[in-house]
C-alpha cells in the first residue's frame, strides 16, 4: 500500500479538460494529463484492500492494487509490466472504458472511487514515452498458422496472444484500416487513431500480418480459412436495431454508424463512396440514449448543428445506486458524457411515432409522444403506455438512429463458414470455451456475445486465444484471467 492515510487525506480528481468552446471546434481529444503531484496523490488512494473489488470488476481481472503502488512510488516499468500482464491495450480501456472496476471500487461504499481509468492511461502513455513499449519477437515457431477474422479490439487482443506463443498469424478486415469500432466508430474526440496505429506497428514488428479491405465471404472466400490450422471469428455485431415506423425511408434518416463511420473516416483521411451527412446547420434528433448516441451528439456539435436533442425510450436513471443495484453491482446510473455538456437537450420516456418529410422528400420533423413507465417492486421500468394527449411534432432535418446492434452479420462470412448461431443471432460458442459448432473455428468479442464494451472484447480475445493454442498446442502457456499473480 503506497500511503496508509492516503484515502482519507486526498480527494478524487479528474484531469482538467479543454474549455467547451474549444475542444468543439477539433475533433481532437481534450483530457488533459495529471500533474506528477496529483497521479501521486491520485494513486496514494488506493486503500490495497484484503479483498480488492476492482479486480473482479474489472473483465481482465486487472492486478489494480499493485499497479496502483508501483505508480505511488514512481515505480513506472513495475506498473507497466503489471498492467499489461491482463490487459493488451491500456491505451484504448484507459481512455474509453465505463470502468467497471471503479464501480467495484471498495472506497466507493463512501467515498468516490480510485481514478483507477486515468491512472492506467498514465502507465501506459508514460511507458510508451520510456520506450517499455516495444516489439517483443519470439523465436519460437511452432508452424501453425491461424486466421483472425475481424482487426476490432477481440481480433487485435486474440492476434497479439496468439503471436506471442509463436504461432503465425494473419488477420483479415473489410475496412481500408484495422481497429474496428475504435477506429470507425468510436469518435477521435474519444479516441484519437494514431493510438491503433502506434499498437498495430508494435504487432506488425512482432509478425502479425494484417489484410485489409478483405471481407471473408465477399472478396475472400471463405473457404480460404480452411487453409488455416485455426480460425478466430471476431467480426463484431454490426446489425443495426430499426426504427420501422412511417417516414423511415426519408433523406436525413440515417443510422448511428453511417454518421460515425463516415465522420472517422473524414477525419482519417479515408475515402467513403456514401453522400456526405452532415449536421451543420440542422436541428439533430439522436434516437437512443446509450454511448452510441451519445458520440451522435458530440459529432452533431463538432459539425455546427442548430440544435442537438436526444431522445430515450426508457426513463431518466437515477442519480445515485437505489435498491436494485447496490455496490459492487455496476449501476446503471444517469450518465452525462462529455459530449453531454457540450450541448445538448435530453429527454427520457419518449417514443418516435412517424418521421415527417417535405414534398421532395427531405426529412423535416418527428411526431413524438411522452410515454408513462409501470416500475416493480425494486422501482424498475418494465411496462410503458402511452401519455394521452401528449403527441406532437418537432423539428428536424437529420435523425440518428442509436438504439444498439442486434446480431452480427449473417450474410458471407457466417452463412459460408456454416457455424450455429444462438437464439439472439450470435455466433454460438460457450463463454470460457470459445469454440463454435465447426471444428478449428473460435468465436470472441460482440460476435459471440453480443453488443458489448472494449474491455469484454480485448478479454475475451484473450482467453479466446488461450483456447485455440491449447487446441493446437495441447497445452498453453497463455495466462488465464483466472491465474493468480505474484508480483511480490
Ligand atoms: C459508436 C460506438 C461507440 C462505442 N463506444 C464505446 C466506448 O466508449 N467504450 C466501450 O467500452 N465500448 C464502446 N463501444 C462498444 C465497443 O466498440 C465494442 O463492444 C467493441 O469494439 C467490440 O469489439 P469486437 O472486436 O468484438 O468487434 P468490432 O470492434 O465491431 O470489430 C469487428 C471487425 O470485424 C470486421 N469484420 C466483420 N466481418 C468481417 C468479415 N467477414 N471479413 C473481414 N472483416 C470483418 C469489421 O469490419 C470490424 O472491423 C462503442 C460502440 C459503438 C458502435
Ligand atoms: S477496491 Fe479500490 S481501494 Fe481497494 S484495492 Fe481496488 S482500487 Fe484500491
Amino acid at each position: 500500500m503506497g500511503k496508509p492515510t492516503g484515502f482519507k487525506e486526498f480527494e478524487r480528481a479528474l484531469p482538467k479538460k479543454a474549455p467547451v468552446a474549444n475542444r468543439k471546434k477539433t475533433y481532437n481529444e481534450f483530457v488533459q494529463p495529471y500533474s506528477d503531484d496529483e497521479l501521486n496523490r491520485q494513486a496514494a488512494r488506493c486503500m490495497n484492500c484484503g479483498i480488492p473489488f476492482c479486480h473482479s470488476g474489472c473483465p481482465l481481472g486487472n492486478v489494480i492494487p499493485e499497479f496502483n503502488d508501483a505508480v505511488y512510488d514512481g515505480k513506472w516499468e513495475d506498473a507497466y509490466r503489471i498492467l499489461v500482464s491482463t490487459n493488451n491495450f491500456p491505451e484504448f480501456t484507459g481512455r474509453i472504458c465505463p470502468a467497471p472496476c471503479e464501480s467495484a471500487c471498495v472506497l466507493g461504499i463512501n467515498r468516490s472511487p480510485v481514478a483507477i481509468e486515468e491512472i492506467e492511461k498514465h502507465i501506459i502513455e508514460i511507458a510508451y514515452k520510456r520506450e517499455y513499449v516495444k516489439a517483443r519477437p519470439t523465436h519460437l515457431k511452432t508452424g501453425k498458422r491461424v486466421a483472425v477474422v475481424g482487426s476490432g479490439p477481440a481480433g487485435l487482443a486474440a492476434a497479439a496472444q496468439l503471436i506471442r506463443v509463436g504461432h503465425e498469424v494473419t488477420v483479415y478486415e473489410r475496412d481500408d484500416k484495422p481497429g474496428g469500432l475504435l477506429r470507425y466508430g468510436i469518435p477521435d474526440f474519444k479516441l484519437e487513431k494514431w493510438v491503433i496505429d502506434r499498437r498495430i506497428k508494435v504487432m506488425e514488428e512482432e509478425g502479425v500480418v494484417f489484410r485489409c479491405n478483405a471481407e471473408v465471404g465477399k472478396n475472400v472466400p471463405a473457404s480460404e480459412l480452411q487453409t488455416y490450422d485455426a480460425v478466430v471469428l471476431a467480426g463484431g455485431s454490426t446489425i443495426p436495431r430499426n426504427l420501422n415506423i412511417p417516414g423511415r425511408e426519408l433523406n436525413g434518416v440515417h443510422f448511428a454508424m453511417e454518421f460515425l463511420k463516415q465522420q472517422n473516416k473524414r477525419v482519417g483521411n479515408s475515402a467513403f463512396e456514401e453522400a456526405d451527412i452532415l449536421a451543420t446547420g440542422k436541428n439533430v434528433l439522436v434516437i437512443g440514449g446509450g454511448d452510441t448516441g451519445s458520440d451522435c451528439v458530440g459529432t452533431s456539435n463538432r459539425h455546427g448543428a442548430k440544435s442537438v436533442t436526444q431522445f430515450e425510450l426508457m426513463p431518466q436513471p437515477p442519480k445515485g445506486r437505489t435498491e436494485a443495484m447496490p455496490w459492487p453491482t455496476y449501476p446503471m446510473l444517469l450518465k452525462t458524457t462529455t459530449s453531454h455538456e457540450e450541448g445538448c437537450e435530453r429527454h427520457w420516456s419518449i417514443a418516435t411515432k412517424e418521421f415527417i418529410g417535405d414534398d421532395k422528400g427531405n426529412l423535416k420533423a418527428a411526431r413524438i409522444v411522452d410515454l408513462e413507465w409501470e416500475r416493480d417492486s425494486l422501482g424498475r421500468p418494465v411496462k410503458f403506455s402511452e401519455v394521452p394527449g401528449s403527441e406532437r411534432e418537432i423539428p428536424c432535418e437529420l435523425v440518428t438512429l442509436a438504439m444498439g446492434f442486434l446480431h452480427p452479420q449473417h450474410e458471407g462470412l457466417l452463412e459460408q463458414l456454416g457455424v450455429e448461431r444462438d437464439e439472439r443471432g450470435n455466433v454460438r460458442a460457450q463463454e470460457g470455451e470459445y469454440q463454435t459448432s465447426t471444428a478449428r473455428v473460435f468465436a470472441a468479442g460482440d460476435m459471440r456475445r453480443g453488443q458489448s464494451l472494449v474491455v469484454w472484447a480485448i478479454s475475451e480475445g484473450r482467453e479466446c486465444a488461450r483456447k485455440v493454442d491449447e487446441y493446437l498446442m495441447g497445452y498453453s502457456e497463455l495466462e488465464s484471467k483466472d491465474a493468480v499473480f505474484d508480483y511480490a
